[in-house]
Parts: C-alpha cells; sequence; structure tokens
C-alpha cells in the first residue's frame, strides 16, 4: 500500500466572521486519507463537516494549517489558482444534484471540459466524451433529456458523470443520497462502488450509517475536531508526503 497520502491536512483551523461573531468550524484538524481509499465524514450538525469538505475541495481555504493535495501545498493557492486545481483533480457530487435546469443532459456532463480553458480537445471530442460518461452510469439513452425530464436517481447519475469526465483522481460527495428514495441510493452506491473499484480516491459525507457502512472507513468530526476515526484500514501511523513544498509564512 502506498504511504504518501493524496489528502493530507495537518492542524487545519477555519475560522469565520471577525470579532466577537468569530466561530472557529475547525479547530486543528489532521486528516490523511490514501490513494483509493473510500472514506465516510460522519458528524451532528454544525460539527464542521461542511468546512471541511470545502476545503477538501479547494472550494475555500484553511485559516491556518498546511493542505496537500496530491503532493501540492493548495493552502495558500489564490481564487483562479484553486479553480484550476479543482478542475484537474477534483470531481464533485452534491446533495442537490445542482445541474443547469436548462441544459440537456449531455450539455450538463459536457461542462466542466468547457471550463479547462487548457484543454485541447475538439468540440466533437469533447461530445463524444460526454456520451462515454453518461453511458457509463447507464444513461446513453437519455442524453436530450432535460434534469425536469429525468428522476432523482437519474439526475444523479448525470451528476456522477459531469464528475467523471475531467477523469478526476478524488470524488468528493457532499449528502450524495440525501435527496433519493431507497433504490436510488442504493443505484448511487453501487456506482461509487466502481469508481472505487477502478481506482477513484473517494470522500462522502453522510449523516446515514447505512451509507456510511459503504465506506472502508469512518472519520467523525465533533465540534470543529477529528473526533473518532475508524475502520478496516489500519492508518494509526501515517506518514507526511515526502516531497513537501515549502509553505511560505508559517
Ligand atoms: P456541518 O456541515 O457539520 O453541519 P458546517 O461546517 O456547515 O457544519 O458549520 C460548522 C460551524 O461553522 C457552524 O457553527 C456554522 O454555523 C459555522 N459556519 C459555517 N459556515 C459559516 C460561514 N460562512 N460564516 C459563519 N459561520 C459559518
Ligand atoms: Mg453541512
Amino acid at each position: 500500500m502506498s504511504t504518501e497520502p493524496i489528502i493530507f491536512l495537518e492542524q487545519v483551523f477555519k475560522v469565520y466572521g471577525v470579532g466577537e461573531a468569530q466561530v472557529a468550524a475547525l479547530k486543528g484538524v489532521d486528516v490523511a486519507i490514501q490513494p483509493g481509499e473510500f472514506v465516510a465524514i460522519m458528524g451532528p450538525s454544525g460539527s464542521g463537516k461542511s468546512t471541511l469538505m470545502n476545503i477538501i475541495g479547494c472550494l475555500d481555504r484553511p485559516s491556518a494549517g498546511r493542505y496537500l493535495l496530491a503532493g501540492e501545498d493548495v493552502s495558500r493557492l489564490n481564487r483562479a489558482q484553486l479553480a484550476d486545481v479543482r478542475n484537474r483533480k477534483l470531481g464533485f457530487i452534491f446533495q442537490s444534484f445542482n445541474l443547469l435546469r436548462r441544459a440537456t443532459a449531455i450539455n450538463n456532463v459536457v461542462l466542466p471540459l468547457l471550463y479547462d480553458r487548457k484543454s485541447k480537445l475538439s468540440p466533437k471530442a469533447r461530445t463524444q466524451a460526454a456520451h462515454a460518461a453518461l453511458a457509463a452510469v447507464g444513461l446513453a439513452d437519455r442524453a436530450k433529456h432535460f434534469p425536469n425530464q429525468l428522476s432523482g436517481g437519474q439526475q444523479q447519475r448525470v451528476a456522477i458523470a459531469r464528475a467523471l469526465i475531467t477523469n478526476p483522481a478524488v470524488v468528493l460527495a457532499d449528502e450524495p443520497t440525501g435527496n433519493l428514495d431507497t433504490q436510488s441510493s442504493e443505484d448511487i452506491m453501487a456506482l461509487l462502488h466502481e469508481l472505487h473499484a477502478l481506482g477513484r480516491t473517494i470522500v462522502m459525507v453522510t449523516h446515514e450509517h447505512d451509507i456510511a457502512a459503504h465506506a472502508q472507513r469512518t472519520i467523525l468530526v465533533r465540534d470543529g475536531l477529528i473526533a473518532e476515526t475508524a475502520g478496516r484500514l489500519p492508518l494509526s501511523r501515517v506518514s507526511p508526503p515526502a516531497a513537501v513544498p515549502v509553505a511560505v509564512g508559517d
């Protein structure tokens, strides 16, 4: 097993607001996730799960501490640089699917390729990639459908195809089954298992124990701290990545 984590957070703090109104949402969090791991993040409402996912997903920066994503220090990147990292390395799945209502399934799936300004793919190659991604989630025959013509489970599968089209190493899922019935939830979890079997790293927030049970390991967040980590992989002695860029200013 590789000993170099793909996600490595060291003493990460996140403080919102200023002065008297300050809220410390994360209070010194250490997280190490190995390439190919499937991890669930659980914890009570307000414990800091979304804050942690936003930082892992490069949607927000830590107030203090260090975050290495695939060996790259992303703790102090600016907004444009973070957007670039997101596009290159991460795929997102949200509870509310976040599809564009006025775009067909195929046009939703192709979007991340359009955002990638460095992409050298021709329009035809992009469309082909989007069709392949839709086929991979079992929706080849729904390419021209709009989100409101699809069931919740189908919409989430479109969202997964969109998350995968850039071939990200890490897939982040925030309550991916939160708006779905039991059968659709099982379908989505089966898809996440497939992605995991293909070697992708999956980090999923959920408050449902039967959904978390699909993961190899559960990280429990409580009051801005990691309260517990439990699962099938013993990772008690994870070493930090070898190639550590020099962090300026801490
Ligand atoms: P969870 O996802 O576990 O419910 P959050 O990460 O959303 O928890 O929130 C953790 C704490 O940080 C809560 O006390 C919340 O009120 C606060 N918080 C979250 N986002 C903000 C924000 N943008 N501004 C101020 N406080 C926030
Ligand atoms: Mg939340």
